[in-house]
C-alpha cells in the first residue's frame, strides 16, 4: 500500500440520516472534494441518475467486477449489492484530491484496514423518531423497505463509538461546516 489515505473520508450512518444531503451541500461550497460514485445493484429510484448517484448494474455484472479485482471494498445491503469502484479513488487520493465514500459500517471497516489514516465520520440525525420522519418525508421507499431500513439504523448506531468523528445532523448549515473542517483540519 503506498498510500495510507489520509485524503480519504468515510460517511456513514443510518439511512435517513442525512448523508447525501450533507455532501450534495458539500460539493456546491467545495467543488474541489470529490464524492466516490459507487457501483450498485439496488433499483434506481426517481430522480436519480446513472453515473451521478450509483453506477446501476445487475448482478451478474457486479459479480463480474469483483472478480476482475475492480471493487475496492463491497457489501450486501437490505439485499443488494453495493460496492466503491478503485477507478472512484486510487488515482485522485494519490493526487492528493479529497474523496468522500459515503458507505455503510461494514464497508468503512474494510476501509480502514486499507487505509489506516482514513478519516471515519459517523452521522447520526438528532432522534430515532426524527430519523423515521425523514426516511418517511423522503418517499422513496416502500413500507417493507422503511422497517427494513429502521431495523439496521438500529445496528448501525451501536457502531458510531468506532468512528473518529460523530456528527448530530440536526442543523444541516453548522453540519456541513463542521464536515468541512474534520476534512481540511
Ligand atoms: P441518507 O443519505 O442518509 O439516506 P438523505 O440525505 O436522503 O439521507 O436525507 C433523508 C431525508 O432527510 C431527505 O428528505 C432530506 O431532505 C432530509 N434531511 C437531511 N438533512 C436534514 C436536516 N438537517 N434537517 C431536516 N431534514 C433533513
Ligand atoms: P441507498 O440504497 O440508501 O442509496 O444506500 C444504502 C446504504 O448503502 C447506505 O448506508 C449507503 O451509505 C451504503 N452504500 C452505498 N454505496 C456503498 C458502497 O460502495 N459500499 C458500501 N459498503 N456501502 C455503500
Amino acid at each position: 500500500m503506498t498510500n495510507s489515505g489520509k485524503h480519504l473520508i468515510v460517511l456513514s450512518g443510518p439511512s435517513g440520516s442525512g448523508k447525501d444531503t450533507l455532501v450534495q451541500h458539500l460539493i456546491e461550497r467545495h467543488p474541489e472534494i470529490k464524492v466516490s460514485i459507487s457501483a450498485t445493484t439496488r433499483a434506481i429510484r426517481p430522480g436519480e441518475k446513472e453515473g451521478v448517484n450509483y453506477y446501476y448494474m445487475t448482478v451478474p455484472e457486479f459479480e463480474q467486477k469483483l472478480a476482475d479485482g475492480e471493487i475496492l471494498e463491497h457489501t450486501c445491503y437490505c439485499g443488494n449489492y453495493y460496492g466503491t469502484p478503485k477507478s472512484e479513488v486510487d488515482a485522485r487520493i494519490m493526487a492528493g484530491i479529497n474523496v468522500v465514500l459515503v458507505i455503510e459500517v461494514e464497508g468503512a471497516t474494510n476501509i480502514r484496514r486499507l487505509y489506516p489514516e482514513a478519516k471515519l465520520i459517523f452521522v447520526q440525525p438528532p432522534s430515532f423518531d426524527e430519523l423515521e420522519h425523514r426516511l418517511r418525508c423522503r418517499g422513496t421507499e416502500s413500507e417493507e423497505a422503511i422497517q427494513k431500513r429502521m431495523a439496521r439504523a438500529r445496528e448501525e448506531l451501536s457502531f458510531a463509538k468506532d468512528y473518529n468523528y460523530r456528527l448530530v445532523n440536526d442543523s444541516l448549515d453548522e453540519c456541513v461546516e463542521e464536515l468541512y473542517q474534520i476534512i481540511t483540519e
